[in-house]
Protein backbone atom coordinates (compact mmCIF):
# COMPACT_ATOMS: atom_id res chain seq x y z
CA UNK A 1 0.00 0.00 0.00
CA UNK A 2 1.25 3.48 -0.37
CA UNK A 3 1.95 5.54 2.71
CA UNK A 4 1.63 9.26 2.03
CA UNK A 5 5.18 10.47 3.63
CA UNK A 6 5.85 12.77 5.97
CA UNK A 7 8.73 14.97 6.97
CA UNK A 8 9.28 16.71 10.55
CA UNK A 9 11.64 18.95 11.56
CA UNK A 10 12.46 18.87 15.00
CA UNK A 11 14.07 21.88 15.84
CA UNK A 12 15.32 20.67 19.70
CA UNK A 13 16.61 23.56 22.21
CA UNK A 14 17.16 25.99 19.16
CA UNK A 15 16.22 29.47 17.72
CA UNK A 16 14.60 32.39 19.90
CA UNK A 17 10.80 33.14 19.29
CA UNK A 18 12.23 35.87 16.50
CA UNK A 19 14.82 32.94 14.63
CA UNK A 20 11.93 30.25 14.85
CA UNK A 21 8.83 32.92 12.68
CA UNK A 22 11.56 33.24 10.59
CA UNK A 23 12.11 29.94 9.89
CA UNK A 24 8.47 29.07 9.95
CA UNK A 25 8.18 31.39 7.48
CA UNK A 26 10.97 29.95 5.26
CA UNK A 27 9.47 26.83 5.48
CA UNK A 28 5.57 27.91 4.82
CA UNK A 29 7.37 29.59 1.82
CA UNK A 30 9.18 27.15 0.27
CA UNK A 31 7.12 23.55 1.49
CA UNK A 32 3.56 24.46 1.46
CA UNK A 33 3.35 24.16 -2.41
CA UNK A 34 3.76 20.24 -1.94
CA UNK A 35 0.80 18.19 -2.07
CA UNK A 36 2.16 14.94 -1.66
CA UNK A 37 3.60 15.06 1.70
CA UNK A 38 2.67 15.83 5.24
CA UNK A 39 5.00 18.59 6.22
CA UNK A 40 5.85 19.34 10.13
CA UNK A 41 7.77 21.32 12.18
CA UNK A 42 9.08 21.20 15.87
CA UNK A 43 9.57 24.04 17.51
CA UNK A 44 10.71 24.91 21.60
CA UNK A 45 7.46 24.95 23.68
CA UNK A 46 7.64 29.02 23.81
CA UNK A 47 7.58 29.68 20.11
CA UNK A 48 4.68 26.65 19.24
CA UNK A 49 1.71 29.29 20.04
CA UNK A 50 3.55 32.25 17.63
CA UNK A 51 4.35 29.70 15.41
CA UNK A 52 1.35 27.83 14.85
CA UNK A 53 -0.40 31.49 14.01
CA UNK A 54 2.27 32.03 11.58
CA UNK A 55 1.19 28.65 10.13
CA UNK A 56 -2.14 29.19 10.03
CA UNK A 57 -3.88 28.85 7.19
CA UNK A 58 -1.25 26.40 5.55
CA UNK A 59 -0.96 22.69 5.35
CA UNK A 60 1.96 22.36 7.45
CA UNK A 61 1.48 20.63 10.62
CA UNK A 62 3.55 21.91 14.68
CA UNK A 63 4.89 19.49 16.38
CA UNK A 64 5.76 19.91 20.33
CA UNK A 65 9.28 17.99 21.39
CA UNK A 66 7.50 16.53 24.52
CA UNK A 67 4.69 16.61 27.11
CA UNK A 68 3.19 14.65 30.16
CA UNK A 69 0.48 12.53 30.05
CA UNK A 70 -2.02 14.50 32.76
CA UNK A 71 -4.33 16.71 31.59
CA UNK A 72 -3.10 19.15 34.36
CA UNK A 73 -1.62 19.10 37.99
CA UNK A 74 1.31 19.54 39.99
CA UNK A 75 4.04 18.86 37.67
CA UNK A 76 6.24 21.55 37.08
CA UNK A 77 7.44 22.40 34.15
CA UNK A 78 5.22 20.14 32.32
CA UNK A 79 3.28 20.62 29.37
CA UNK A 80 0.13 18.82 28.92
CA UNK A 81 -1.83 16.99 25.60
CA UNK A 82 -4.77 19.46 26.89
CA UNK A 83 -2.66 22.64 26.86
CA UNK A 84 -1.06 21.19 23.21
CA UNK A 85 -4.06 20.65 21.95
CA UNK A 86 -5.51 23.92 22.74
CA UNK A 87 -2.92 26.02 20.66
CA UNK A 88 -3.20 24.05 17.93
CA UNK A 89 -0.18 21.37 17.61
CA UNK A 90 -1.27 18.56 15.24
CA UNK A 91 2.19 16.43 16.33
CA UNK A 92 4.03 15.20 19.71
CA UNK A 93 7.51 14.07 19.58
CA UNK A 94 7.78 11.37 22.27
CA UNK A 95 10.33 8.92 23.51
CA UNK A 96 12.88 10.74 21.73
CA UNK A 97 16.88 9.42 22.82
CA UNK A 98 17.72 12.76 23.97
CA UNK A 99 14.97 12.74 26.52
CA UNK A 100 15.35 8.72 27.02
CA UNK A 101 19.33 9.10 28.19
CA UNK A 102 19.20 12.56 29.58
CA UNK A 103 16.00 13.44 31.37
CA UNK A 104 14.84 9.69 32.25
CA UNK A 105 11.93 8.86 30.46
CA UNK A 106 10.92 5.19 30.14
CA UNK A 107 9.56 2.68 27.73
CA UNK A 108 6.47 3.17 30.51
CA UNK A 109 5.90 6.62 30.26
CA UNK A 110 6.70 6.73 26.65
CA UNK A 111 3.11 4.47 26.70
CA UNK A 112 1.49 7.17 29.08
CA UNK A 113 2.13 9.99 26.98
CA UNK A 114 1.14 8.26 23.48
CA UNK A 115 -2.33 7.13 25.41
CA UNK A 116 -2.95 10.48 26.45
CA UNK A 117 -2.22 12.18 23.25
CA UNK A 118 -4.74 10.04 21.10
CA UNK A 119 -7.23 11.20 23.67
CA UNK A 120 -6.74 14.61 22.94
CA UNK A 121 -6.62 13.80 19.19
CA UNK A 122 -3.13 14.75 19.35
CA UNK A 123 -0.33 12.17 16.91
CA UNK A 124 2.31 10.84 18.21
CA UNK A 125 5.51 11.14 16.95
CA UNK A 126 6.78 7.53 19.00
CA UNK A 127 10.83 7.63 19.08
CA UNK A 128 12.41 4.08 19.17
CA UNK A 129 15.96 3.66 18.36
CA UNK A 130 19.14 1.78 19.75
CA UNK A 131 22.54 3.00 21.11
CA UNK A 132 25.98 1.94 19.16
CA UNK A 133 26.71 -0.36 21.97
CA UNK A 134 23.07 -2.24 21.06
CA UNK A 135 23.53 -2.72 17.77
CA UNK A 136 27.41 -3.68 18.17
CA UNK A 137 26.35 -6.85 20.76
CA UNK A 138 23.39 -7.65 18.66
CA UNK A 139 20.41 -6.41 19.94
CA UNK A 140 19.26 -3.72 18.14
CA UNK A 141 15.95 -5.76 16.95
CA UNK A 142 15.16 -6.57 20.35
CA UNK A 143 15.97 -3.16 21.58
CA UNK A 144 13.80 -1.52 19.03
CA UNK A 145 10.78 -4.29 19.56
CA UNK A 146 10.77 -3.55 23.28
CA UNK A 147 10.81 0.16 22.87
CA UNK A 148 8.30 -0.40 20.27
CA UNK A 149 5.68 -2.95 22.51
CA UNK A 150 5.75 -0.69 25.38
CA UNK A 151 4.36 2.76 23.34
CA UNK A 152 2.02 0.75 21.63
CA UNK A 153 0.67 -1.42 24.25
CA UNK A 154 -2.14 1.11 25.74
CA UNK A 155 -3.27 2.16 21.75
CA UNK A 156 -6.26 0.72 20.15
CA UNK A 157 -5.64 -0.22 16.52
CA UNK A 158 -7.57 2.80 14.88
CA UNK A 159 -5.27 4.86 16.90
CA UNK A 160 -1.86 3.05 16.04
CA UNK A 161 -2.88 3.46 12.58
CA UNK A 162 -2.98 7.18 12.92
CA UNK A 163 0.17 7.04 14.76
CA UNK A 164 3.79 8.06 13.74
CA UNK A 165 7.10 5.81 14.43
CA UNK A 166 10.35 7.15 13.93
CA UNK A 167 13.75 5.03 14.22
CA UNK A 168 16.41 6.78 14.73
CA UNK A 169 19.57 4.76 16.14
CA UNK A 170 21.33 6.73 18.61
CA UNK A 171 24.49 6.53 17.32
CA UNK A 172 23.23 8.25 14.00
CA UNK A 173 21.71 11.20 15.80
CA UNK A 174 23.19 14.45 15.03
CA UNK A 175 27.19 12.86 14.51
CA UNK A 176 27.26 13.05 10.71
CA UNK A 177 26.38 9.35 10.42
CA UNK A 178 23.69 8.01 8.60
CA UNK A 179 22.39 4.25 9.05
CA UNK A 180 22.69 2.89 5.24
CA UNK A 181 19.13 2.76 3.62
CA UNK A 182 20.13 -1.33 3.75
CA UNK A 183 20.61 -1.30 7.14
CA UNK A 184 17.41 1.55 7.98
CA UNK A 185 14.76 -0.68 6.35
CA UNK A 186 16.06 -3.90 8.01
CA UNK A 187 14.87 -2.48 11.30
CA UNK A 188 12.08 -0.38 9.38
CA UNK A 189 10.44 -4.16 8.42
CA UNK A 190 10.99 -5.16 11.68
CA UNK A 191 9.04 -2.64 13.10
CA UNK A 192 6.17 -3.09 10.29
CA UNK A 193 6.44 -7.01 11.19
CA UNK A 194 5.95 -6.64 14.74
CA UNK A 195 3.15 -3.84 14.12
CA UNK A 196 1.77 -6.71 12.47
CA UNK A 197 2.19 -9.00 15.13
CA UNK A 198 0.34 -6.46 17.85
CA UNK A 199 -2.04 -5.17 15.45
CA UNK A 200 -2.72 -6.93 12.02
CA UNK A 201 -1.46 -6.16 8.86
CA UNK A 202 -4.34 -4.04 7.86
CA UNK A 203 -2.90 -1.72 11.03
CA UNK A 204 0.91 -2.45 10.28
CA UNK A 205 0.25 -1.18 6.94
CA UNK A 206 -0.91 1.71 7.21
CA UNK A 207 1.82 3.12 9.99
CA UNK A 208 4.09 5.48 8.92
CA UNK A 209 7.63 4.80 10.18
CA UNK A 210 10.40 7.71 10.14
CA UNK A 211 13.77 7.19 9.68
CA UNK A 212 15.87 9.70 11.87
CA UNK A 213 19.45 10.45 12.12
CA UNK A 214 21.40 12.42 10.04
CA UNK A 215 19.64 12.83 7.35
CA UNK A 216 20.00 15.71 4.68
CA UNK A 217 19.35 16.49 1.34
CA UNK A 218 22.29 14.24 -0.12
CA UNK A 219 20.83 10.93 1.80
CA UNK A 220 16.98 11.78 1.36
CA UNK A 221 15.87 10.11 -1.77
CA UNK A 222 17.88 6.85 -1.17
CA UNK A 223 16.28 6.23 2.25
CA UNK A 224 12.56 6.90 0.96
CA UNK A 225 13.42 4.25 -1.78
CA UNK A 226 13.36 1.84 0.72
CA UNK A 227 9.92 0.18 0.93
CA UNK A 228 9.43 0.52 4.30
CA UNK A 229 10.72 4.03 4.60
CA UNK A 230 7.80 6.74 4.83
CA UNK A 231 9.46 10.00 5.95
CA UNK A 232 11.78 11.57 7.86
CA UNK A 233 12.08 12.90 11.19
CA UNK A 234 15.43 15.60 10.39
CA UNK A 235 17.16 17.47 13.12
CA UNK A 236 19.93 19.34 11.96
CA UNK A 237 18.94 20.12 8.60
CA UNK A 238 15.71 21.24 9.72
CA UNK A 239 17.19 23.89 11.37
CA UNK A 240 17.47 26.06 7.67
CA UNK A 241 14.23 26.20 5.28
CA UNK A 242 16.11 25.74 2.39
CA UNK A 243 17.88 22.08 3.64
CA UNK A 244 14.35 20.96 5.31
CA UNK A 245 12.51 21.99 1.79
CA UNK A 246 15.24 20.28 -0.31
CA UNK A 247 14.50 17.35 2.01
CA UNK A 248 10.75 17.48 1.60
CA UNK A 249 10.84 18.06 -2.03
CA UNK A 250 13.08 14.66 -1.92
CA UNK A 251 11.16 13.17 -5.05
CA UNK A 252 10.69 16.61 -8.09
CA UNK A 253 7.23 15.23 -8.26
CA UNK A 254 5.91 15.47 -4.89
CA UNK A 255 3.45 18.40 -5.50
C1 LIG B 1 16.88 13.98 15.87
O1 LIG B 1 17.34 14.48 16.87
O2 LIG B 1 15.71 13.55 15.88
C2 LIG B 1 17.73 13.87 14.69
C3 LIG B 1 17.43 12.97 13.80
O3 LIG B 1 18.82 14.73 14.60
P1 LIG B 1 19.86 14.88 13.38
O4 LIG B 1 19.06 14.93 12.11
O5 LIG B 1 20.58 16.15 13.63
O6 LIG B 1 20.75 13.67 13.42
Amino acid sequence: MSRRPIIAGNWKMNLTVAEGLALASGVRDRCNRFRGIDVVVGPAAMALHPIIKRLDGSAIGVAAQNCHWADKGAYTGELSPVQLAEVGCTHVIIGHSERRTLFGETDENVGKKARALHDHGLIPIICIGETLAEREAGATIDVVRRQLDAAIAPLEGDELARSVVAYEPVWAIGTGKTATPEQAQEVHAAIRGRLAEAAGKDVAEQVRIQYGGSVKPTNIRALMAQPDIDGALVGGASLDSDSFARIVSFKEDAD
